[in-house]
């Protein structure tokens, strides 16, 4: 997975000194013996969960990630905002959160994966063939073949 730059933040657990700080999550006042401090803010240890897994953070790590008003686990986050690659096709980034088709380094979106030349899509268990980095079908592959267009080097 490839990130451009992750916006993790560090949350620190601190004792409560001097005024009971309130909770950013539930905006109550907090009386327990440790609290979380992060993005600027005071929050119990059971306030700051990510918003996808609700996972408490305090205890899976000591960063959070913020991303769109969301707070998250780095899981989440990756799994959200990260990337799979770029497509082998359009060379467009791909979302981590995005099937994909993989044909030996390459990454495809599903709708990019389908013959280079006839544009043929591929079903499940369909015999497909890598060529000069290009995705081809049988009748195409073996054309070239026929053709002498190019070397045997089968998928
Ligand atoms: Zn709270
Ligand atoms: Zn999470
Ligand atoms: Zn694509
Ligand atoms: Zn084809």
């Amino acid at each position: 997975m490839v990130l451009d730059k992750e916006e993790g933040v560090p949350m620190l657990s601190v004792q409560p000194k001097g005024k009971q700080k309130g909770c950013a999550g539930c905006n109550r006042k907090i009386k327990d013996r440790y609290l979380l401090k992060a993005l600027d803010k005071y929050w119990h240890e059971d306030c700051l969960k990510c918003a996808c897994c609700d996972c408490r953070l305090g205890e899976v790590g000591s960063t959070l990630y913020t991303k769109a008003n969301l707070i998250l686990c780095r899981r989440d986050y990756l799994r959200l905002f990260g990337t799979t690659g770029n497509c082998a096709a359009c060379s467009k980034l791909i979302p981590a959160f995005e099937m994909v088709m993989r044909a030996r380094d390459n990454v495809y979106h599903l709708d990019c994966f389908a013959c280079q030349l006839c544009n043929q899509r591929f079903c499940v268990g369909d015999k497909f063939f890598l060529k000069n980095n290009m995705i081809l079908c049988q009748m195409d592959y073996e054309e070239g073949q026929l053709n002498g267009s190019f070397d045997t080097q089968v998928q």
